[in-house]
């Protein structure tokens, strides 16, 4: 628990301490650029072409200070009620066609109801990067499975991607979570997918845990409140459009 603790108070400070940095230098080049713009009224030709670079600089430097703020910033959010078996189910198509052929994928899926208020958007690229870590941990193939059932807590539901990869170290595993930690070749890996999935189970009112074992596999666990509120009317379903076009 402690551990958990800590990690969550890391994962916020890690937030804060990047939004609030990409804030103050957002401010600091914003003052740069409109004296620069001051500036050049007194300058010459030359000098004007030399402030020309530099606020070229700076127009780069705000665009990346940008990118480190939508970032850090929670994602606008669009809670919805859906029946976590259902969706889970929705993304088969999906999910079958991100791994490769040696590797099984199996579902275990309590009956009933099942219902989380979620963004669903998030819930689908919470699963999908779960799923894709599992493949990657996966070279010789193996068996991902899916489970949904009521958590062990009252009152909530836990949604679980078990592998039979090469599990983590535990150096790794005590990482797992941070930005932009990846054990994975610079073109492969970002290190933003469990701290995505971190993210999305915190900002729903739950939690995330991973249990790991090298050489045996990994399971990463979230854990999301459940919700007695109804599911919303059915609706024109909008993975009616043809597979191949999602
Ligand atoms: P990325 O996948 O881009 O590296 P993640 O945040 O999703 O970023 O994962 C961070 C690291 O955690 C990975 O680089 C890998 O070392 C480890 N990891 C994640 N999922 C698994 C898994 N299912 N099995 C073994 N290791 C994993």
């Amino acid at each position: 628990l402690e551990e958990a603790l800590r990690q969550s108070q890391k994962m916020e400070a890690l937030g804060q301490l990047t939004g609030g940095v990409a804030h103050d230098f957002n401010n600091l080049l914003t003052a740069a650029q409109s004296n620069l713009q001051l500036l050049s009224r007194h300058l010459a030709e030359e000098g004007r072409r030399y402030l020309g670079g530099a606020a070229a600089a700076l127009e780069r430097a705000e665009k990346l200070t940008r990118q480190l703020l939508s970032f850090s910033r929670q994602e606008a959010v669009n809670p919805t009620v859906i029946e976590v078996g259902h969706a889970l189910r929705q993304m088969e198509d999906l999910l079958e066609r991100s791994i490769r052929a040696d590797i099984a994928l199996d579902w275990a899926i309590a009956d009933g109801p099942l219902a989380v208020e979620v963004d669903p958007v998030q819930f689908e690229l919470a699963v999908l990067n779960l799923v894709l870590n599992a493949r990657d941990a996966m070279p010789m193939g193996g068996r991902i499975r899916i489970s949904a059932a009521p958590g062990a807590q009252p009152d909530t539901v836990d949604i679980a991607v078990a592998d039979t990869g090469r599990g983590m170290p535990p150096e790794v595993l005590a990482r797992a979570f941070e930005p932009f930690f990846t054990t994975k070749p610079l073109d492969k890996g970002t290190g933003l997918g469990l701290s995505m999935v971190y993210g999305f189970a915190r900002q729903s009112g739950g939690g995330a845990e991973i249990e790991s074992s090298p050489g045996q596999g990994t399971r990463v666990t979230l854990t999301l409140p459940a919700t007695a509120k109804p599911l919303p009317a059915a609706s024109p379903a909008p993975s009616a459009a043809p597979a191949a076009a999602r």
